[in-house]
């Protein structure tokens, strides 16, 4: 890639997704491939006035060799270091932001035992429990974008040479994240239209959306208690841009969706799933899965179903939901027909659920609830978070108030308003 397109590519995560503030520190999180971008993420910052870039570079087939090799004890044996590690710099004076780059072999683990790789997944994932909690209150400026490997990328376009696919994949990965022209610029103009609709949203104060399309979905999804459409403190301003302490910032680049929290004990039907979903670096696809009182009580798949059944099983609360979320059939992502066997991407193409934890933000007052208090309101709590993509091109949206009073919101894959 050129230098100058990295360059503006660094600058669009840096500055417009996680506006780094003076004196604040950045933790950047990066593939080993990713060196130079990493680096150039780096520069970018200390431009703008960081105290310190930090990065930690992690390595996919060596994590392969790891999860194959060392035993299930070891591996699930996370230190006390690794688990405060994060937090620490949260916790230096000016804090810190935190920017995930993306952009592993979709199949890295294929072939290993599913079941002890779920198992040290989710001992990792609970170590960063505390560390989870700052980013999914938004009480840190975060941000997640994705760089192309050879190995990704000769999944998404099978037909080309490894070159020419990186090369693809970096200018599909720009076209979505509305590289052209003027990122900053661009991003305004999509935040403020966004905005607009999550305001509509909230204004309705809906207590159960339902989901229709031709593949058989029919599904309720009731709402949590007082959800917040978008997420986040100030819901005239919608939320989730900003941190508690008022810094805007973009937590996926790229973003199309408007999500809120559904009330786990009150989603009802039948949902197919309309694209691969990957788990733990294993596909899983068309799935189906049915839900009484909000949980799954049956599902199935084509592939994967052994995985879907141990993602459902991660703990007591995994069978429900903590997000619905909707995209338009429309969205720059799903216009490219990519599947790109990565959610940062693949959930922006089509509306979705997700099993698992709700965000907190998106109930008004959750970022100061206890987990209990956002129980009470019917926002799920899970180790797990994992978006399953089940909107389509005939995708109908009803809102349903508390008076019974019906509302359109998509009509065939689209927003209405
Ligand atoms: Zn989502
Ligand atoms: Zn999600």
């Amino acid at each position: 890639m050129e230098q100058k397109m990295l360059r503006k590519y660094a600058e669009m995560a840096v500055k417009t997704g996680i506006n780094i503030q003076p004196n604040q520190t950045l933790v950047i999180r990066c593939p080993i491939h990713g060196a130079e971008f990493a680096r150039e993420c780096a520069k970018v910052a200390y431009e703008a006035g960081t105290k310190e870039a930090v990065v930690f570079y992690n390595d996919e087939q060596f994590s392969r060799i790891r999860m194959d090799k060392t035993s299930r004890e070891v591996l699930c044996d996370i230190k006390e270091y690794q688990k405060i590690q994060m937090l620490n710099y949260i916790n230096t004076e000016g804090g810190a932001a935190f920017l995930s780059i993306g952009g592993s072999d979709p199949e890295i683990y294929k072939g290993l035992d599913m079941a002890k790789i779920d198992e040290a997944a989710k001992a990792a994932s609970k170590a960063q429990e505390d560390f989870r909690d700052y980013t999914m209150n938004s009480r840190v400026q975060w941000c997640v974008v994705a760089i192309p490997s050879e190995a990704w990328a000769t999944k998404v376009f099978p037909e080309l040479p490894a070159e020419e696919a990186v090369e693809k994949l970096w200018q599909t990965i720009f076209k979505v994240s509305r590289l052209d022209g003027d990122p900053a610029q661009n991003w305004k103009e999509y935040t403020d239209k966004q905005m607009a609709r999550r305001e509509k949203l909230n204004s309705l104060n809906l207590k159960t959306v339902h989901l229709t399309s031709k593949n058989g979905t029919d599904l309720y999804v009731g709402l949590a208690e007082d959800c917040v459409w978008g997420g986040g403190k100030d819901i005239t301003t919608g939320g989730r841009p900003y941190t508690v302490a008022g810094t805007p910032f973009i937590a996926n680049m790229p973003t199309e969706e408007i999500f809120t929290a559904p009330h786990k004990d009150h989603v009802d039907g039948i949902v197919y799933g309309t694209k691969p979903y990957v788990y733990n670096g294993n596909l899983i696809k068309d799935f189906v899965v049915t839900f009484k009182d909000g949980r799954v009580v049956d599902y199935d798949a084509k592939e994967g179903r052994e995985l879907l059944g141990q993602l459902l099983d991660s703990d007591e609360n995994a069978r429900s939901i903590g997000e619905i979320a909707f995209v338009p059939a429309s969205s720059p992502i799903n216009r490219e027909n990519v599947l790109f066997y990565n959610t940062l991407f693949d959930e922006n193409a089509a509306c979705h659920i997700a099993f698992g934890a709700a965000y907190p933000d998106t109930v008004k007052g959750g970022s100061e609830m206890s987990r209990e208090q956002l129980m009470a309101k019917g926002a799920n709590h899970s180790v797990i978070h994992e978006d399953v993509m089940v909107g389509s091109e005939d995708m109908n949206i009803v809102g349903i108030t508390a008076d019974g009073t019906e509302v359109q919101i998509f009509v065939d894959g689209e927003w209405v308003f």
